[in-house]
């Protein structure tokens, strides 16, 4: 299977988050790799997914009994033979990966480094097919770093032993450090390295709410006049008619999506290569082998399905470091389609509610109170400081304390036992005597009929809020139904306060009227 099948099929993702892929195309090839990235930016990927790639057994030592097991268990999950070794074990754990490295089906063996100092531990690594070892934590070789672990100094002997690819993760990014683990696990033989924060800083972030979203393309493309872009639709028909529109404005303009046939794709690709300012506007189809460094802008005509796609397509800008710009537009009828699509999808329970945390977290970009870039580095495990490149910092949003319409959402949700969509909460809220509400006698709670100060769609914005905030996601096994997220809990018991955006509730009043 290919590297882009088994992400998706196998780990469930859309697509690569920053740094990822390169990482990956270094490993399944064999180099040596030390790989530097943020807490939370996603390494284990970067060796799991090459064991998957690579014949053989790929050894993964890692400092973390605890963490090996998770990994273990969610490798199985998703249909990876995979085994820890490891202190924790149970005897039919031990005998299972003896068996599965006999009969050759293991393809990923966690090791705690203290076993690498038994010598049958290593005569059984060196008849086993070992063709990769990876190296989690890497800085736990290094003596004067506060997590050294001895016996991560056994893995360069390992490594000599076994002549096979190493590849060394870690997030401690200090210069010290990395020559460390280049002499002690690499015997100072350079590696490839990769050292990657996620930042862009040369491209703009903004974000708006759909409001005449065609006009809203429009003009920002008329404000890049003979400008290289791309604008993403979520239809393939939207490229079509948002490329007809671009030309009717006077733009050159061309549509791409994966239902065209080869050769009109190519050519679309080689014009979009050599002309100057053609905007096509695609699906996501297009993108993958766009190597054109000096696409000076990437607009979003409808929200992307998660904050790792919307990182991807916006990088998409700007390769060359000059000064780019991205637009977003979101509006309910999105995230409901994004929604759709994630309940739809094949996928088990669990995986749907990370999807469904994923657009929540797009959504708290979306609703942003401050920089939106700090919103979205923090995502990615990075805390910089707010970025002065972005709408929020050009113009700060007009927030409110929200906390309590949210704490009236929320005991809505809790008083019905968090089974119902924020469709009939707000019945609830607003005070509706709907033919559901009365029969489940709802309009005998106490939050029945307590949130008429605000209208319909301005309710809508606030559960999209709430969403944002990550403190309610959709049930992944009762479709439809609202639950709370652990972050909700503070709120509900008055520890905590909440900001809300009032422009984007306002707008909401004066906007157009939102389909039900
Ligand atoms: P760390 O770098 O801290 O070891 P992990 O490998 O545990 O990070 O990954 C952190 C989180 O990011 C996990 O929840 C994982 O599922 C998620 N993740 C990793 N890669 C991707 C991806 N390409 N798309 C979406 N989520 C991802
Ligand atoms: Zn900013």
């Amino acid at each position: 299977m290919s590297a882009a099948t088994l992400l998706r099929d196998v780990f469930g993702f859309d697509g690569y988050r920053p740094g990822q892929q390169e990482i990956v195309e270094a490993v399944t090839t064999g180099k040596n790799t030390l790989a530097i990235m943020p807490t939370g930016g996603g390494k284990s990927l970067c060796f799991q997914l090459p064991a998957l790639v690579r014949d053989g057994v790929t050894v993964v030592i890692s400092p973390l009994i605890a963490l090996m097991r998770d990994q273990v268990r969610g490798l199985k999950e998703a249909g990876v033979v995979a085994g820890a070794l490891t202190s924790g074990n149970t005897e039919e754990e031990t005998d299972e990966v003896w068996r599965n490295l006999e009969n050759g089906t293991l393809k990923l063996l966690y090791m705690a480094p203290e076993r690498l100092a038994s010598n049958g531990a290593q005569r059984m690594l060196r008849q086993a097919g070992v063709s990769m070892i990876a190296v989690d934590e890497a800085h736990c070789v290094s003596q004067w770093g506060h997590d050294f672990r001895p016996d991560y100094l056994r893995i360069g002997d390992l490594r000599r032993d076994l002549d096979v690819p190493l590849a060394a993760f870690t997030a401690t990014a200090d210069e010290e450090t990395r020559i460390e683990i280049v002499e002690k696990l690499f015997d100072g033989h350079a590696p490839t390295i990769f050292l990657q924060g996620f930042d862009r800083p040369n491209i703009h972030l903004a974000f708006a709410a759909k409001d005449g979203p065609r006009a809203q393309i429009i003009n920002f493309a008329n404000a890049r006049k003979e400008q290289a872009g791309i604008v993403y639709c979520g239809t393939r028909a939207k490229t079509e008619s948002l490329a007809k529109a671009l030309r009717d404005a006077r733009h050159s303009a061309c549509h791409y999506h994966g239902g065209m046939d080869a050769d009109d794709r190519r050519n679309v690709e080689r014009r979009f290569q050599q002309e100057d300012g053609l905007i096509v506007c695609a699906t996501i189809a297009f993108g993958m082998g766009i190597d054109k460094p000096d696409i000076r802008w990437v607009a979003h005509a409808d929200l992307p399905k998660s904050i790792e796609s919307y990182y991807q397509e916006i990088g998409r800008a700007g390769r060359d470091g000059a000064p780019a710009e991205t637009l977003t537009l979101f509006g309910p009828d999105d995230i409901r389609y994004r929604r759709q699509q994630i309940d739809e999808g094949l996928a088990p329970p669990e995986r749907r509610a990370a999807d469904h945390g994923r657009l929540n977290a797009l959504l708290g970009l979306a609703e942003a109170l401050h920089c939106r870039r700090q919103n979205l580095l923090s995502y990615f495990g990075e805390d910089p400081a707010p970025c002065g490149n972005c709408d929020l910092c050009d113009k700060p949003a007009d927030v409110f304390d929200g906390t309590t319409p949210v704490r009236m959402a929320l005991s809505a949700a809790l008083r019905t036992e968090e089974r119902f969509g924020a469709g009939h909460l707000i019945d609830i809220l607003l005070g509706n005597m709907t033919e559901k509400v009365a029969q489940r006698s709802h309009d005998q709670l106490p939050t029945f009929g307590v949130g008429k100060e605000y209208s319909r769609v301005q309710w809508q914005a606030i559960f999209r809020q709430i969403m944002g905030h990550d403190l309610m996601r959709p049930n992944a096994e009762r479709h439809g139904a609202l639950r709370m997220t652990p972050k909700a809990r503070p709120i509900l018991r008055d520890e905590a306060t909440i900001d809300l955006r009032r422009d984007t509730i306002k707008s909401a009043k004066s906007g157009p009227k939102i389909k039900q």
